[in-house]
């Protein structure tokens, strides 16, 4: 048997004889949320550091100044002439604070708040606290900050985002990207949202109140990144995914585990001599969570000339099978598919951009990326348990956890194997390709939109 071969098969059966990538996605849930800004995101910088140490790497850091934000207080009222209660709620990444006040006012339904929908009831938005599921709207599945962004220019003066799905739980969720929001923002469960519902079709007059107190420092924080070198050392892939959670968790599949997986191919490419065909740059990225923050500081400031192609791992252990996404490039989802034979199994692949993870900031820069994640219905992975309290290490099984760290490692060895990366993209190319993905206008509203 070749060496490559052998060693491949040494390090797959390492990945299926011990549970180490569940331990890892353990200590990095049971740390906290991460969540940027707080004491359990620099606890995971170090833990990261430490660990990568301990297996003879030396990583370094990328500092950076963003837009913070720590969750206050947050109360939501309803009250009618017969009905009376105060439900729970929690306020929005990024929201604004109400600095004492109680906004007041009438509560509507804009459903899934398209903008079809909203021009459907526009004459009665502005002035009211609108609520807004999480759910599908009639155009299909639309980001929550395309429907905040809808609410602002509707002229509502609440936004009030309801979690399509059951189980008493608020999701959460940045309203804008590195900057606070210009309404109030909160989140509130299905079975409130469908009571909240009930009652203003019964009754005249429903006045709400809502109230949220959040701070909005400037604050830093660090990507963690090192390298294995390759035969092409030369030639960089870049490996992403972020370390941070949404503070009302512990955001496990979203995303503790892509880094547990990330850092014990660390691990075993040290412990077996790996070397893999080009230069693997890991990175774990920063401040995802607020609007895909910090990969686009890093990709605006950092020289990415030696980079040949980008894959960006966000909720990996979720679910088989694994969906690798192409950004639209034709010649990657064809050069994928014909990888597709040697991997540990089938994956679904397609052309779908990702707008709203990592990778998406090295798309801008033209560079061939990929985003991998476990595909749906499982309600463990995407807006599930996803961004709400919900997201916990109990939910992945140790299988899932090894079948996805085997999947990635395959992959990557594979992917870095290619023989020749499809070219970067020009700016005209990339506009082309979000236009005809109909991606512009949403784009826009989500200020993902760097072209004159
Ligand atoms: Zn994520």
């Amino acid at each position: 048997m070749n060496k490559a071969l052998e060693l491949k098969e040494r390090i797959l059966g390492r990945i299926f004889s011990e549970d180490a990538i569940y331990e890892r996605i353990k200590d990095l849930c049971l740390m906290g949320s991460r969540f940027a800004g707080t004491e359990s995101e620099k606890e995971a910088q170090q833990y990261m550091l430490k660990f990568l140490k301990a297996q003879g790497i030396d990583a370094f850091t990328h500092e950076f100044e963003y837009q913070g934000w720590i969750r206050g207080e947050c109360s939501f009222d309803i009250e009618s002439s017969k009905f009376k209660k105060e439900f729970p709620a929690i306020s929005l990444v990024l929201a604004p604070s109400t600095h004492g006040e109680t906004v007041e006012g009438n509560i509507i339904d804009g459903k899934g708040g398209s903008e079809t929908e909203l021009n459907r009831i526009k004459d009665s938005i502005p002035g009211k606290i609108l609520m807004i599921n999480s759910g599908d709207t009639e155009e299909g599945w639309l980001h929550r900050r395309i429907k905040y962004a809808n609410a602002v220019d509707f002229g509502a003066k609440v936004f009030v985002f309801a979690n399509h799905n059951p189980g008493q739980l608020f999701p959460t969720g940045s309203v804008r990207s590195n900057r606070i929001g210009e309404i109030p923002a909160i989140g509130i469960s299905k079975e409130t949202y469908e009571l909240v519902k009930e009652i203003i079709t019964k009754e005249d007059h429903v006045n709400c109140k809502v109230k949220v107190s959040n701070e909005t420092p400037r604050l830093t924080s660090k990507h963690i990144i090192w390298e294995i070198p390759g035969e092409i050392k030369d030639e960089v892939i870049v490996i992403g995914g972020h370390y941070d959670g949404h503070d009302i968790g512990q955001g496990a599949v979203d995303n503790a585990a892509s880094i547990a997986a990330i850092l014990e191919l660390a691990r075993l490419y040290k412990k077996f001599n790996y070397v893999p065909k080009r230069t693997l740059r890991f990175i774990a990225f920063a401040v995802e969570e607020f609007g895909v923050v910090g990969s686009t500081i890093y990709a605006n400031d950092v020289d990415l000339s030696d980079v040949v192609a980008m894959i960006n791992l966000d909720g990996l252990v979720g679910h088989i099978p694994k969906h690798i996404t192409c950004s639209g490039i034709e010649d990657l989802f064809v050069e994928i598919n014909i990888l597709k034979n040697q991997l540990l199994y089938d994956p679904k692949i397609s052309k779908n951009i990702v707008t709203a993870s990592d990778n998406y900031p090295f798309f801008l820069k033209g560079i061939p990326n990929v985003c991998i994640f476990g595909e749906k219905p499982d309600p463990r992975v995407g807006r599930g348990y996803g961004h709400t309290s919900a997201d916990t290490f109990d939910k992945i099984t140790r299988l899932d956890a090894k079948l996805s760290l085997a999947f990635a490692f395959v992959f990557i060895d594979v992917f870095s194997r290619i023989e020749k990366f499809p070219k970067r993209l020009s700016e005209n190319e990339i506009i082309k390709i979000l236009r005809d993905t109909k991606l512009e206008d949403q784009l826009k509203l989500l200020e993902k939109w760097p072209f004159k």
